[in-house]
């Protein structure tokens, strides 16, 4: 059987050898901690559970999903009234808003709404894997941005090749950023307007973590940039800010052309998310803003934690990322990545993602997930300050 050639390019898991470490120990026995994996431990708020019980009750929701690929109108309302409430934005719900089954589904759509087969996307490196896999599904060819300390991890788009940029049709971005955890500003998203209209190229800022930011910083959207919906689309999630990560619902919002691309893609690909899901997040939108706020304070607590443990080895000039709930810390002595996250699971029994999974230019950095109960985190560390001695 023929298995297609745009499969073979998506690049494999690059750790086999770690991976196998890690299920050899956990078939004996050995009590692993992950600190790789961000998915919030604490369970979804109360009102959505609530609106979601009250809705699959109902028949009328057991059809297909209202609207259907666009979601239901009042989804796509709440979804406004949120971003109008958060980012002082003004979106037209019935054009510039699209229901979506989690903000990864839409990176996929996006692409296969804007690229043909052999146009180049922009994408930074470090950067979320998916954005390449969906790249190279659409037959298109990643380019990669680097983005580094010294720019607060920002990529330098006058640094972009004139040839690249010109023959580019779309860029990922994505901040507050997995894996650094940078966050960006209103005059880098002025930048990025600026650098779409002149080579025209979509712009898609993929913003899962936009309330999830620390010491005070104000959430962003690209939304409220000035030009920013003439140029592109941001999509969001309820799964992050939420804890709703598993209920797969999300929503894309910004240009009225991009959107109906997205979404022409998938009347043809899915028929949407479940209405009682829909509702649910409906309650999380209008009701549950509280609960980030909650959230907001656990991670911080599990922050200074692991920057404490770490303090020793992490060189005091560098400043720990603003945003996500990750932090991206520089490996002891510049260790190489994948030798720092070997040395740590083997002394230690604690796994930590190497930063080169993310991109060469991920080299010399280790990712690690906030969203462990504090009780393991707590374990997980002192077992590292042990290995760490
Ligand atoms: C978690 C994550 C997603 C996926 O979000 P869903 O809405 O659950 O699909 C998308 N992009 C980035 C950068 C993420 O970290």
């Amino acid at each position: 059987m023929q298995i297609a050639n745009r499969l073979k390019r998506i690049p494999p898991y690059l750790f086999m050898e770690l991976r196998n470490k890690i299920n050899k120990a956990k078939a004996e026995g050995i009590d692993v901690i992950s600190l790789a994996v961000g998915d919030p431990v604490e369970p979804t708020p109360q009102p959505v559970i609530d609106a979601l019980n009250r809705s699959a009750a109902e028949a009328a929701n057991h059809r297909y999903p209202t609207d259907e690929e666009k979601g239901m109108f009042a989804f796509r309302r709440a979804v406004a009234d949120w971003y109008s409430a958060r980012y002082n934005t003004d979106l037209d719900p019935e054009r510039e808003v699209l229901g979506l089954i989690g903000s990864k589904e839409g990176c996929h759509h996006f692409i296969l709404a804007v690229a043909n087969p052999g146009d180049t996307v922009l994408m930074t490196d470090p950067g979320y894997p998916a954005y390449r896999a969906s790249i190279l599904m659409a037959e298109a060819e990643p380019y990669n941005v680097p983005i580094t300390v010294d720019n607060g991890f920002l990529p330098r788009l006058a640094d972009i090749p004139s040839d690249v940029a010109k023959r580019s049709t779309a860029m990922f971005l994505n901040y507050p950023n997995n894996p650094t955890g940078a966050i960006a500003t209103p005059e880098f998203f002025a930048e990025v307007v600026e650098f779409s209209k002149t080579h025209g190229i979509a712009i898609c800022h993929d913003n899962p973590y936009s309330e999830i930011v620390f010491d005070d910083t104000e959430p962003l959207s690209f939304l409220s940039t000035p030009g920013a919906i003439d140029v592109g689309v941001e999509l969001n999630s309820l799964s992050k800010p939420f804890n709703m990560t598993g209920w797969r619902i999300g929503m894309a919002t910004g240009n009225q052309e991009l959107i109906s691309g997205i979404a022409q893609v998938k009347e043809n690909t899915d028929s949407g998310v479940f209405n009682a899901i829909q509702y649910a997040g409906i309650a999380a939108l209008s009701k549950c803003q509280h609960n980030i706020g909650q959230m907001l304070q656990i991670y911080t607590r599990r922050r200074e934690k692991i920057l404490n443990t770490f303090k020793e080895v992490v060189p005091a000039s560098y400043a720990p990322p603003k945003g996500t709930f990750y932090l991206w810390l520089p490996t002891p002595n510049e260790m190489n990545s994948i030798d720092f996250a070997t040395f740590i699971f083997e002394r230690a029994a604690v796994v930590i993602t190497a930063g080169s999974a993310y991109g060469e230019f991920g080299e010399g950095y280790f990712r690690v997930a906030l969203t462990v109960p504090d009780a393991r985190l707590e374990e997980a560390l002192d077992r590292i300050r042990q290995a760490l001695g």
